[in-house]
């Protein structure tokens, strides 16, 4: 039983709402979950929480209901769709939305509920499957001061660091900034171990040479080694990043900014999809590069083979 007495929503169980749900759970709150695909909702059930069969019937039940969902058509569909949270949900209840979505739709959505009686966060995360599974996720949230207290308890039990960023929308405009810092690492990351491999060097001896000192990054300490042992499983998808990009390109449009290095990569990863590499983890951003250089940056055995 929740200490706040309140009862909490989750609608989206993918690989970042599965953990996040699972965190609430663990530090005693009453959560009651949604999604599309049903069966995905069986460990959070067989770990204490409710299901509930729409996201009209979690809102019905809830005072606080969290959205992770992939895209801003989804969480459009979510919101104010048939048997949507706007139909069910009460006067005085709280939607936080922790999907990276765009920030002119986030304004939208929260005027609508306002209308409702009802308060918005947008509440996006970064720090990956790790994090949303180990509860050490950074959460950057736009919205009212109030809204952010009376969320921050459930926040905390997702991440271990929550900056109230702004007014609604600035939480999503805060992760795109962030999308950008995570793309251009990626791509620096790619282009040093093309050179690397190139120059003859031992990648896994590279890696451990420069990432305690200045060039050390999160990407190149974790997504470094799954490249160069040819371990492509996502931790987040081309498919997803290429959205986020999209919104990056949009954004810097409307605020009338350059965003040459996300452009290209955005192009590099279109390449990517085209040869039907969307599903791969975006750490796959060096076989772009790697085609260009004609270099292959993989640590190989004594046998010349990828080990
Ligand atoms: P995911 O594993 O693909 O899960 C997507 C979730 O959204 C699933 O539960 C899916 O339901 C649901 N969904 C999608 N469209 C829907 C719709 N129209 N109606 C109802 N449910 C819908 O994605 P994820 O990696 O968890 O990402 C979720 C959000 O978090 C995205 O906005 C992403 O950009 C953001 N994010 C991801 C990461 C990461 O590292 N993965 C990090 C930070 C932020 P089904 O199960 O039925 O498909």
């Amino acid at each position: 039983m929740s200490e706040h007495n309140e009862r909490v929503g989750f609608v989206g169980l993918g690989i970042m709402g599965a953990g996040m749900a699972g965190n609430l759970l663990r530090k005693g709150f009453d959560v009651v979950v949604y999604n599309r695909t049903a069966a995905r909702t069986e460990p959070l059930v067989a770990d204490g929480a409710e299901a509930a069969g729409t996201p009209r019937e979690v809102a019905q039940r809830c005072d606080v209901v969290f959205i992770c969902v992939s895209d801003t058509p989804d969480v459009e569909h979510v919101l104010f769709g048939e048997d949507g949270i706007a139909a069910g949900i009460r006067d005085g209840a709280l939607v936080v939305d922790s999907s990276t979505v765009s920030p002119a739709s986030t304004r939208e959505w929260a005027g609508r509920l306002a209308e409702q009686g009802v308060g918005f966060l947008d509440a996006p995360v970064s720090g990956g499957s790790e994090g949303a599974a180990k509860g050490t996720l950074s959460i950057m949230v736009g919205g009212d001061d109030a809204d952010v207290e009376r969320a921050r308890p459930y926040l905390e039990a997702m991440g271990s660091t929550i900056t109230h960023v702004g007014v609604v929308g600035a939480g999503q405009t805060c992760k795109l900034v962030n999308q950008i810092l995570v793309v251009t690492s990626m791509l620096g990351v790619s282009e040093a171990l093309v050179l690397a491999k190139a120059g003859g060097l031992d990648l896994e001896k590279t890696i451990t040479a420069v990432e305690g000192g200045a060039a050390g990054s999160w990407m190149l300490a974790n997504r470094g080694p799954q490249v160069i042992r040819d371990d492509w499983r996502p931790g987040f998808t081309i498919d997803l990043q290429q959205k986020d990009l999209r919104l990056v390109l949009e954004a810097a449009d409307e605020l009338g900014v350059p965003a040459l290095a996300t452009s290209t990569i955005f192009h590099l990863y279109r390449t990517l999809q085209r040869d039907g590499l969307g599903g791969e983890g975006n750490h796959a951003l060096i076989k772009a590069l790697e085609r260009l250089a004609g270099v292959q940056a993989r640590q190989v055995d004594g046998d010349g083979r990828a080990s």
